[in-house]
């Protein structure tokens, strides 16, 4: 009886173990992906109100603050008003 119970206990632990080690796997695919979250932050445009991302942007440093614009052209216009 002694040799036959600890055949279905190791066969216990070896199909805990594999189910334990299978996710983990999976999980750190999911982690890898969610740093690239941060290239995607949407700024907005002070002139014409768009939202644009932040790496697409065209920026301007003024008075201490940063201002991100959809193109040149808004970036242009918002100098001339704020001389
Ligand atoms: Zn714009």
């Amino acid at each position: 009886m002694g040799p036959f119970r600890l055949a279905i206990i190791a066969g216990l632990i070896y199909l805990i173990y594999r189910l334990l080690t299978r996710p983990e796997k999976g999980r750190n695919h999911v982690a890898g992906r969610q740093g690239q979250n941060m290239d995607d932050l949407l700024v907005e445009d002070p002139v014409c109100h768009t939202y644009v991302p932040q790496k697409d942007s065209e920026c301007l440093k003024s008075h201490g603050k940063t201002y991100y614009f959809c193109s040149q052209e808004c970036r242009q216009k918002f100098k001339d008003n704020n001389p």
